[in-house]
């Protein structure tokens, strides 16, 4: 007799969400993971520090209240219409489970068990899908990975307006590319399930979208202090949304799933806005730059309202050029899916990182490895 697996047999054929790497190598310039190149500010700092001692041993507060007053605040909005998660990722895991069905679930018709995502966006939409059982419904974008209109997606068939959740990255990674809101919200009316527009890089673009999803009753807006306020590493961020939602996901979530020293962490950032925007203004001033040098060098870069820039490298395979670059200690993002593998992903540093790079790949250019 065979011998029984311990792993669900969905478990055993997943393929896992691929995280950037995160080396310690001395010297590295690391611009692989969109991480923010500035610290976050002193105050933060100070408010974190402050808060470690004998008070590690308490529960934090299970809901993350002060943290959502004062986002509720800065965003025009209630509490209720905020829930915050261990890193925006969880709370996009949350919305699957409470608003996808696992696919062939008995009584439940076709699009209730649909993840409906533009391709290229978010690597980790499929693997959220996968996990649920749900079915994928993975539509291209445009070659210039800009959105289809509603006409277009109509005509083209394959979208489908009846799924019961619509991941939209907007602006779009690893594209780079900034979505009128009008046209989001356009499609978001078209749709019958939910929307969540995931704007983890929104503070580096023009437009937001915050205003459809406190209109619309089916659209969240994802946002994290990860990329914009330089706390990756405490894994805080968060939907706004209509309060129905955000109370229906409220009962799936972990009743601790944000760490206390994360909650300070935002708060004190919450209180410090100005710091960040003035480093929002770096860092788009580096990406004009380093858009018109590299493109300057024989990249084609695609226009970025992000932290980060696409762009196709001249002379090598874009592969190739990842570890060339890798060799001169410079470390940028290739995906070898087809839509993008023949780019490079390039997070914004700080103005000497981007030197770096332009120096590195003069240096790879005049045949000098
Ligand atoms: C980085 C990223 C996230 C996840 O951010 P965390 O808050 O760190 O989990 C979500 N969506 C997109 C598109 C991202 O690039």
């Amino acid at each position: 007799m065979k011998k029984r697996s311990y792993i669900r047999p969905l478990v055993q054929h997943l393929h896992a969400y691929v995280p950037g790497e995160q080396p310690k190598i001395k010297g590295l310039v690391k611009l692989n993971t969109n991480e923010n190149p500035y610290p976050p500010s002193p105050k933060v700092l100070a408010a974190v520090k402050a808060a470690v001692d004998g008070r590690l041993r308490l529960y934090p507060n299970p809901t993350a209240e002060k943290l959502r007053q004062k986002l509720a605040k800065l965003h025009g909005c209630k509490p209720e219409n905020i829930i915050i998660g261990n890193g925006s990722d969880e709370v996009l895991a949350l919305a699957t489970r409470t608003f996808v069905e696992p696919a062939g679930t008995a009584g439940t018709k076709t699009a209730a068990s649909v993840i409906q995502y533009f391709i290229p966006s978010y690597s980790l939409y499929p693997v959220l899908a996968d996990i649920q059982g749900a079915t994928q419904n993975a539509v291209p974008l445009k070659p210039d990975f800009s959105m289809p209109s509603l006409a277009e997606l109509k005509k083209g068939k394959q979208w489908n307006f009846r799924a019961a959740l619509t991941f939209v990255t907007t602006p779009n990674a690893p594209g780079g590319r900034g979505y009128a809101t009008a046209a989001l919200a356009k499609l978001c009316r078209a749709q019958e399930g939910v929307v969540i527009l995931d704007e983890a890089y929104v503070d580096f673009a023009e437009e937001n979208a915050l205003a459809v999803a406190l209109k619309l009753p089916n659209v969240l807006v994802a946002r994290t202090f990860s990329k914009a306020y330089s706390l990756c590493f405490q894994r805080v961020g968060y939907f706004v949304g209509h309060a129905d939602l955000i109370a229906a996901m409220d009962k799936v979530r972990d009743s601790y799933n944000v760490n206390g020293l994360g909650q300070i962490a935002a708060e004190a950032t919450l209180d410090d806005l100005k710091f960040y925007r003035a480093n929002f203004k770096k860092i788009i001033a580096t990406r004009t730059t380093l858009t018109r040098e590299l493109t300057q060098l024989g990249f084609r870069v695609l226009p970025s309202q992000t932290n980060f820039i696409l762009a196709r490298p001249p002379l090598f395979p874009a592969e190739q050029w990842l570890q060339k670059l890798r060799d001169r200690k410079i470390l940028v993002r290739w995906f070898r899916a087809p839509a993008v593998r023949e780019y490079l992903r390039i997070t914004i540093g700080t103005p000497a990182e981007a030197k770096a790079l332009t120096a590195a790949v003069r240096d790879i250019m005049n045949g000098q490895s």
